[in-house]
């Protein structure tokens, strides 16, 4: 893999406005090749924002991982992002429960990393 020059931004985000979100998309993007796991990153390539920005969107509901899931109710979870506390809740608006699972704890904390590289100055 070619090496390239730090603060390097791929051609397909030359045209985000966000500096810092174009470079972490671009090292995202690779680091994905590299064996990132998807549901780990703190951007979001098809929406082209951070996490937490476009977490609330349908496309992050992955029923078979139980990203955004609840499989009791079998519905989507809500996501409320808190931007000055850095704070990310996940509750179900079916049964209220906030589900225990691997899947939840990583969504949580990728929110959680995407706010802090986002904030980070
Ligand atoms: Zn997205
Ligand atoms: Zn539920």
């Amino acid at each position: 893999m070619a090496l390239q020059p730090a603060g390097f931004v791929a051609p397909r985000y030359t045209d985000v406005s966000d500096h810092r979100l174009a470079r972490t998309l671009t090292a995202e993007d690779r680091s994905e090749e590299d064996g990132l796991d998807p549901l780990e990153r703190v951007t979001c390539r098809t929406h082209r924002r951070w996490l937490h920005d476009c977490v609330s969107s349908p496309l992050h509901v992955v029923i078979v991982t139980g990203t955004r899931w609840c499989r009791n109710c079998e519905c989507a979870l809500n996501v409320a992002i808190d931007q000055l506390a850095g704070d990310v809740a996940v509750h179900c608006p079916s049964c209220g429960e906030t589900p225990a699972t691997r899947a939840t704890r990583q969504l949580v904390r990728a929110c959680r990393a995407s706010l802090a590289t986002a904030a980070d100055r």
